[in-house]
Order: C-alpha cells, then structure tokens, then sequence
C-alpha cells in the first residue's frame, strides 16, 4: 500500500465525544499524528502539557502569531488556540494522517489553505442540546458559566455542520467509535493533484 500522507479535522461541541473518538483513532489505526494545539487557556486537571496542548501566555501566543508560525487559530470561549504548521508539515512528509481536533473558524481556515484537497472533515454531534448540557454537568470540569458559553456555542457551531464532509451523532459510543475508525481509514485516501499526477507518470513508465 503507498503511504501518504492526509489530514482529517474533526469538529464538533465539548461534550460530544470528540476526545473519546480521537483516542480510539489513535489507538486503532497506525500512522496518525494527533495535532497538538497551542492555547492560552488554563491547564484542566489530568491534561498534560505536550500531550494535550502547549499552554501559553497570551504574550507568547500573540508573538507566533506574529511570526506566522501558525496554520490557523481562532479565539473560542475567550481563549486562543492554534496549530503549529512545522510538524503538520513533517508529519505529512512521513506519510501520516494528521488528526485536527479543532473549531468551526479553524476548520473553514485550513478548508481555505493549500492543504484543501488532502482534508477530509468529520463534525461530532450530540443528539440534543439537553444531552449536551447532561453530559457537560456531568464532566465537573467546568464552571456553570463556562457551560452556558459552551451550549451558546455549541449552536453556533450546529448550524455550521453541513460546511462538513461527514457528521456523526454520537448517541450509541461503540457505533460512533466504528464510523470514526470508517472515517479515519477513508481519510488516508484522499490525494492531491500532484500525488494522482505522480502516480500517473510512474504507473505509465513501468
Ligand atoms: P477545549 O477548551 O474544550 O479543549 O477546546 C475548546 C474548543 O477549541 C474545541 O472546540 C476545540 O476543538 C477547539 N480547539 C482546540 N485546539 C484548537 C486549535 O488549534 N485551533 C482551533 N481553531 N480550535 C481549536
């Protein structure tokens, strides 16, 4: 099988299960990078830094901005994230599949860059706002202030699902789990003009 390399962004409110999915992306299929965002937010207990985000200042933030370091960032909640476009660029270089857990504004940046014909997109959803709010409470992680600016956004980001390739309602986990890994697998075969062109001088020489 040629390897190659491909991105997958995968959106979709806090609380719809995108993390749980993207931990079994990466757990089940081999050569996925998973994109480690840089962000100005407050560290929740159990993330680790390098693993799931690179906290920042927001001095330091606005610096690689300035240094066009980033591939796209967006403010969300009040806080800054972005992605690093080095190891995007190098991961694709080893023939990976680079995994963006990212938001809407992002998503419609790298839909807008040269990456475009290598991207497929997945939007998560809950099936209902009062599942998403059950599920936030639940988690404990966030103030109830924060989980009102969660739901407003979460609404915000609904109405913008059919800018994706492919939208899961996440109700049943292990269904969700299957599609995600269908999804993933159907990433890799996405390819660009010049990976078909390449292809295709080197299959007519043979
Ligand atoms: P959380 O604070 O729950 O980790 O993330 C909040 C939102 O920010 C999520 O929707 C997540 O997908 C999004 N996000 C995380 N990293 C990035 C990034 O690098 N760029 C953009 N545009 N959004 C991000």
């Amino acid at each position: 099988m040629i390897k190659k390399g491909a991105l997958l962004v995968i959106s979709g409110p806090s609380g719809a299960g995108k993390s749980t999915l993207i931990k079994e992306i990466l757990e089940k299929i081999p050569n996925v990078y998973f994109s480690i965002s840089t962000t100005t937010r407050s560290k929740r207990e159990g993330e680790v830094e390098g693993k799931d985000y690179f906290f920042v200042e927001k001095e330091e933030f606005k610096k690689e901005i300035e240094r066009g370091n980033f591939l796209e960032w967006a403010e969300v909640h009040g806080n800054f994230y972005g992605t690093s476009i080095t190891p995007v660029k190098k991961a694709l270089q080893e023939g990976k599949l680079v995994l963006f857990d990212i938001d809407v504004q992002g998503f419609k940046l790298i839909k807008q860059s040269s990456f475009s014909p290598l991207l497929t997109s997945l939007f998560i959803t809950p099936p209902s706002l009062k599942e998403l709010e059950r599920r936030l409470l639940q988690r404990g992680s966030d103030s109830s202030e924060v989980i009102q600016k969660r739901l407003k956004n979460a609404q915000k980001e609904i109405k913008q699902m059919y800018l994706y390739d492919y939208i899961l309602v996440n109700e049943d986990l292990e269904e969700a789990k299957r599609f995600a890994l269908a999804v993933a697998r159907s990433a890799f075969l996405k390819w660009d003009k010049k990976e078909v062109d390449d292809f295709v001088k080197r299959i007519i020489a043979d």
